[in-house]
């Protein structure tokens, strides 16, 4: 076995989009020491998922090997990144390392979380490096859609992996930083062994457009909206939130951030320098006395997401921000995929309302903050690396960002899916073992396992209803008193008229007494028969079978 192995496993974030979470691990085989990079979240869909909050990757491997974890680095503060860090940091307790930026941002969300344990963050400076055990780490400056996103340059005896994160190319931000090319070029002379990298925009072509022209944009629509405006975004995005701030300077109007998050960032964002000479803003108290133009509404709510502000005002339920007729919504921002639903819902209440809605599809209103082709192949230019795994992605952005750097002319290019243990050195990239690997479910305030059966049992119920049934029996098997029925999401008639209780409750008593009699003294014959029958009946009118409980007591 060799001495110097080394290997990168995904928990999370390859093959779908959110929940990122990789592991480094190097020593022999038998015992190795482990780097975590990023503890991140996805968001669930109600229909798919009803009840669960967020998903989160399941990291019953890391809490076996917790002794061997050297430390927990994050590339930036995005939730898909850090957002599962408050429930599953206090089962491994490890080291954490983030930027400036991002340490506060996280303090800033888990003191917003009643009850959060205290997390203790190492704070490494813009630039900086740390040493982990086997692992050598250093922080490399990219663009991306929230200050102080990093590629890890991770320098081992067995070769050095660069780790992108999540990135892009802008040559002209606002605030934020450029993707450090020089810095990227350097390491590539030093040589790379591997190079992990973003994939989600692997199937577009070309380049983004930068944040400077999307503040060009926003600023022509603030200044000839005829009333009021409100733009919404993405909460971290604080270049573009010193973009909007430009554009209502111009056009002389007060900023006024509504909801938590926006409110959140925004004094993150001033405590660490990013809003450094943008002007005050307002609360939401001060908007009802401003005159339509001369306010902008900063708000959250670009996903669509029910409780942010931007869904309270377009149904009409926010106590203090309201829009009508001539009013102007601009979506700086676009649907993160599975999203696309609650968003619509949002422009149609809008729309309804008579507010006129602007998004990416008529306007350069957002630009991604992920590279597209040339982005990568440049990236690949720089770092030249003798592996490439594509991440970040679902199994299509993989795929496409895998064909582009065999194209490219990088010598070894694997995809692998969470789960999969790489060996990345000494020879070729293989997967060599398959690690535990999966997710949980945040549901409520518990933890639950995505295989566990409540979720599915909960989906069903919202389905097709159910049938509760509670039957006295006497010991000679004799029904005592009439049974207890109660349908609960279930239409209240078929077709013809039929009360589907008296459907039910005939069922339940030819059940029963088609039953021989020594049967009817056996209380799980008794139930069983009684399942099917009530479940057999309400299908045959309905074309639906309900979840069927029937209890029998027997007294
Ligand atoms: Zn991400
Ligand atoms: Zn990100």
């Amino acid at each position: 076995m060799p001495a110097n192995e080394l290997v990168f496993a995904p928990l999370g974030g390859i093959g779908e989009i959110g929940m990122n979470l990789s592991i480094y691990g190097f020593g022999d085989g038998r015992r190795r020491q482990w780097l975590i990079v990023d503890c991140g979240v996805s968001f669930a869909s109600e229909e798919h998922l009803p009840g669960v909050d967020l998903i989160l990757p399941d990291i019953r491997y890391l809490i076996e090997e917790r002794k061997n974890i050297v430390g927990l680095v994050l590339t930036h503060g995005h939730e898909d990144h850090m957002g599962a860090l408050l429930d599953l940091w206090p089962r491994l307790k490890v080291p954490l390392y983030a930027t400036p930026f991002t340490a506060a941002l996280f303090e800033a969300r888990r003191l917003s979380e009643p009850g959060a344990p205290q997390i203790p963050i190492n704070i490494v400076p813009l630039r900086g490096h740390v040493t982990l055990g086997p692992f050598a780490v250093e922080f490399i400056s990219v663009a991306h859609s929230i200050p102080e996103s990093s590629a890890l340059a991770i320098r081992t005896l067995a070769g050095t992996v660069l780790h992108t994160g999540d990135w892009r190319i802008d040559p002209t931000p606002l605030a934020g930083a450029v993707t450090d090319a020089a810095r990227l070029t350097a390491l590539g002379d030093e040589g790379v062994l591997a190079l992990i990298g973003d994939s989600t925009n692997a199937i577009r072509a070309g380049r983004s457009p930068s944040e400077a022209e999307v503040a060009k944009t926003l600023a022509e629509l603030v200044r000839a909206a005829p009333a009021r405006v409100a733009v919404t975004t993405f909460a971290s995005h604080v270049d573009r939130i010193r973009a909007v701030a430009a554009a209502a300077r111009a056009a002389e109007r007060e900023v006024v951030v509504v909801g938590r998050a926006m409110e959140r960032v925004v004094q993150v964002a001033r405590e660490t320098g990013y809003l450094d000479g943008v002007q005050d803003f307002r609360g939401t108290e001060s908007y009802g006395y401003l005159p339509p133009d001369k306010v902008l509404a900063l708000c959250t709510g670009s996903q669509g997401e029910p409780r942010a502000a931007l869904s309270r005002i377009a149904e009409g339920e926010h106590p203090e921000v309201t829009l009508g007729k001539g009013d102007r919504v601009i979506f700086s921002s676009r649907a993160i995929p599975g999203n696309e639903k609650a968003v619509d819902h949002v422009i149609n209440g809008l729309v309804a309302q008579g507010v006129e809605v602007i998004t990416d599809r008529d306007h350069l209103v957002h630009a991604s903050g992920h590279p597209r082709r040339a982005e990568l192949l440049d990236m690949i230019g720089w770092v030249r690396p003798k592996i490439l795994i594509p991440a970040h992605g679902e199994a299509l952005h993989l795929n496409e960002h895998a064909k582009l750097a065999r194209q490219a002319g990088v010598p070894d290019v694997l995809v692998c899916r969470d789960g999969d243990l790489v060996r990345l050195a000494p020879g070729a990239a293989e997967i060599i073992d398959e690690i535990p690997s999966g997710r949980l479910y945040k549901d409520g305030s518990l933890l639950v396992e995505a295989d566990s059966r409540t979720v599915a049992s909960r989906r069903r119920l919202g389905f097709a209803g159910m049938v509760s049934v509670a039957l006295a029996l006497s010991e000679r098997g004799e029904l005592v008193a009439d049974p207890e029925i109660e349908l609960i999401g279930i239409p209240e008639a078929d077709a013809g008229g039929a009360a589907m209780a008296d459907i039910a409750r005939d069922a339940v008593e030819e059940a029963f007494e088609s039953l021989p009699k020594p049967r009817r003294r056996d209380a799980d014959s008794v139930a069983e028969a009684v399942r099917r029958a009530i479940r057999g009946a309400i299908a045959a009118r309905w074309n639906k079978k309900p979840v069927c409980h029937v209890h029998v007591l027997v007294v």
